[in-house]
């Protein structure tokens, strides 16, 4: 038997070694289980790779693989209708689930690895072709991939010095999207949610009318500054009159018709009213697409109102804006939308832009900067070798900001204008499919109104309550039924639409298609889901 040199039996152990992370490779490139690291990377901590050691790029490379394995089984899953939406558990029974707690030393990264899938285990599927709950979902694969693209370069967006290429894709992006509005000048930004957006309208409108306000405040007004807004409209507009020192009684709901829709004489009444009480209305928030109704206020009539009265007009298109690439349903929609001084429109809803994708657009260039700059010298430097209009960060009223761009303009290449288009026509006919199948089943499904966009309002009957007739008794009953089923919904984990009351009627469903997963069939589960999980529901 021959002995082994110490350096022999060195390399020896080594090929072994190398023969058992070959083989865990292997394992997990294969595709079968769940992404592993093997044992030499695993028991690594963060200060073993990049960029802590220069040499271990073949293992930050590994970790990386295999976080991103963990992605796109996530990705896989959520594109399985054999999947289910969710595993819900009590917060409570979650917490004992996923060990969420901080610790003093540090972990391997296999560890991490871990967390990374059990998060993702046990996250809801919003882009699961049965999630009808909210109204941004879907998982857009090009988006995704912006995304993901976006955290490697992890820039912030306020100067053209540290974000060159991410700068000139918003002035592209944003001028398209203005442009579609029907404005050939402006300007825009992209805000942290629609929410946001509202209040940087209502900030420019205060100060296009109001110049002396951004040195000499409130009390330089003279009068008390009112807004008007319909009693559908989101709840940011009203946070606006708090946050900016008007008091919400300033804030005046303008009463709608039986759609949602604002009634332009009540606005006028409401108008005539506050300003022969000394008040100064200023501005009017129009809304293209409420959030429960999906309802268009009558944006002309609106118009012609902000004009007699010197108003702005603001439109909240957070949620209906993506309906100006069609030109199906655009009109008699969003007609009139070029007549507003100011439009806030959310790719991240309609337009399936991953989360978050919020723009605001003015029809006045420079107004953003006249605003909000505070001319901070440690950043805004005039003396820079390019020309400082490039430079956004003093245009707003964070510091630093996101870079939400990429996600959206690698999106609006890939499918093109077009692409955008279909997805909106595609969007509305499966609500309109939708809204088809629950008028041909009167027994289990009532049509609370004939939607204008995605969101379809309904109840669903359990046999309880079929062939009762319908009156203000039996919508409290159907209430009760929303939340019960719901709750069977959750526990079941095989579908998620939403529900909601309003200050017409009690509880109701309200289901939003607003993700490109979604096709007939799935419609068609959903009725029939419902239908299984809650048909014996009782309630009193
Ligand atoms: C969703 C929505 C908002 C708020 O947008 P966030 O991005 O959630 O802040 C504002 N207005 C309307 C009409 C909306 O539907």
């Amino acid at each position: 038997m021959s002995k082994l040199s110490l350096d022999g039996f060195y390399s020896y152990c080594k090929q072994i070694a190398e023969h058992i992370q070959l083989g865990e490779r292997m394992a997990s490139l294969s595709g079968q289980g769940t992404p592993r690291l093997t044992s030499s990377v695993g028991n690594l901590y963060y200060d073993s790779i990049l960029p802590y050691r220069e040499d271990s790029q073949a293992q930050t490379r590994e970790f990386l693989s295999r976080v991103v394995d963990v992605l796109l089984d996530f990705v896989h899953q959520v594109n399985d209708r054999n999947e289910k939406i969710l595993e819900f558990r009590m917060p409570e029974e979650m917490n004992k689930l996923c060990d969420f707690q901080l610790h003093d030393e540090p972990l391997p990264l296999k560890q991490l690895l871990e967390d990374c899938k059990l998060a993702l285990k046990h996250q809801v599927k919003t882009g699961h072709p049965h999630f009808f709950n909210q109204l941004s979902c879907g998982l857009d694969i090009i988006s995704l991939a912006g995304e993901w693209l976006t955290a490697a370069a992890n820039t912030n967006m306020f100067t053209y010095e540290i974000a060159p290429v991410f700068i000139l894709m918003e002035n592209v992006v944003l001028e398209k999207m203005r442009n579609m509005i029907g404005w050939r000048t402006g300007d825009s930004i992209l805000a942290p949610g629609g929410s946001i957006s509202n209040l940087y309208a209502f900030l420019a409108a205060r100060h296009h009318k109001f110049p002396q306000y951004k040195e000499k405040g409130l009390s330089s007004i003279g009068g008390h500054l009112v807004m008007f807004t319909s009693d559908q409209c989101h709840y940011s507009v009203k946070s606006c009159a708090s946050v900016c020192g008007l008091g919400t009684d300033y804030c005046i709901c303008v009463p709608s018709d039986e759609r949602g829709r604002m009634i332009p004489a009540e606005l006028e009444r409401l108008v005539k009213y506050h300003r022969d009480r000394g008040n100064v209305p200023f501005f009017v928030n129009a809304t293209s697409g409420t959030t429960v109704l999906g309802a268009f206020d009558p944006l002309e009539e609106i118009a012609d109102i902000c004009q007699k009265y010197d108003m702005w007009m603001h439109v909240d298109a957070a949620w209906g804006g993506g309906l100006l690439f069609s030109k199906k349903y655009r009109h008699p929609r969003l007609t009139g939308v070029e007549r507003a001084d100011s439009v806030t429109w959310n790719p991240h809803k309609l337009m399936g832009t991953l989360l978050q994708c919020s723009t605001v657009h003015f029809k006045y260039e420079g107004i953003l900067l006249n605003c909000n700059a505070m001319s901070a010298e440690y950043l805004f430097m005039t003396d820079k070798i390019y020309d400082p209009k490039y430079d956004t960060g003093d245009k707003v009223i964070q510091c630093g900001r996101h870079n939400d761009i990429f996600k959206l303009w690698l999106q609006w290449r890939g499918k093109g204008t077009s692409g955008f288009e279909r997805h909106m026509d595609r969007l509305m006919e499966l609500a309109e499919y939708q809204v088809r199948r629950i008028k041909e089943q009167p027994d289990k499904f009532h049509l609370i109104l004939e939607p204008e966009m995605v969101n379809v309002s309904f109840w669903y009957l359990p046999k309880q309550l079929r062939g009762v007739p319908h009156d203000a008794q039996k919508e409290i009953k159907l209430g009760k039924v929303c939340a019960k089923l719901k709750g069977k919904m959750m526990q079941s984990g095989t579908l998620m639409v939403g529900y909601q009351p309003d200050d017409r009627r009690p509880n109701f469903y309200r289901s939003i298609i607003s993700s490109a997963a979604v096709t007939e069939k799935d419609v068609d589960f959903m009725l029939a889901e419902m239908d299984r999980l809650g048909q014996d529901i009782i309630v009193d």
